[in-house]
């Protein structure tokens, strides 16, 4: 025996309290699957280290897209929207982490491609707002909801990854 060694003992559900941990729904629209850029997009929020805790791909009815976007009806563009984003599978997914939804909109860059910074998805890789290739959740209120409406219950996975520790202290 080599006597008695500390052991230090991680937990890393305490990582970081659970107000500061929030989840967005992220989705790649029709054009970035069409485009072959779903893996890119993805990595660049597994890259951030943020958790991945829902992923599929999904032919999106009319009625969930109306819904999704209930607050832009109004919009001379909305029927266009609608049509859009049910044109073909979108990659629908849900992130967790601690400031996640702010993180995602700045990592997404703004709404019209051509204003969104370079080293942004919709800066490097889109040129009109019709056609930005990523959604994400504008609030951590709407994280919640638009996950409770893209994801049926069990699709969403709890889990702690590994690297937890080294991506948090
Ligand atoms: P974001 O997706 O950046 O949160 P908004 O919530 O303002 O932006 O709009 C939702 C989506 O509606 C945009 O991502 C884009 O796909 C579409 N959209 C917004 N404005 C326009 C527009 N003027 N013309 C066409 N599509 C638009």
């Amino acid at each position: 025996s080599r006597g008695s060694t500390k052991t230090h003992i991680f937990l890393p559900h305490l990582v970081a309290s659970m107000e500061q941990v929030e989840q967005t729904y992220i989705m790649v629209k029709p054009d970035g699957v069409q485009r072959g850029l779903v893996g890119e997009i993805i990595s660049r929020f597994e890259k951030k280290g943020f958790k991945l805790t829902g992923l599929k791909l999904f032919q999106c009815p009319k009625d969930l897209a109306e819904e999704h976007y209930k607050d832009l009806t109004s919009r001379p563009f909305f029927p266009k929207l609608i049509t859009y984003i049910t044109s073909g599978p979108v990659v629908c997914m849900a992130w967790e982490g601690v400031g996640v939804v702010a993180s995602a909109r700045k990592l997404i860059g703004s709404t019209d491609p051509l204003q969104a910074e370079p080293g942004t998805i919709r800066g490097d890789l889109a040129v009109q707002t019709g056609r930005n290739v990523v959604h994400g959740s504008d609030s951590p209120e709407n994280g919640k909801r638009e996950i409770a409406l893209w994801f049926k219950e069990g699709e969403v996975c709890h889990w702690t990854p590994a690297l937890a520790l080294w991506i948090s202290e």
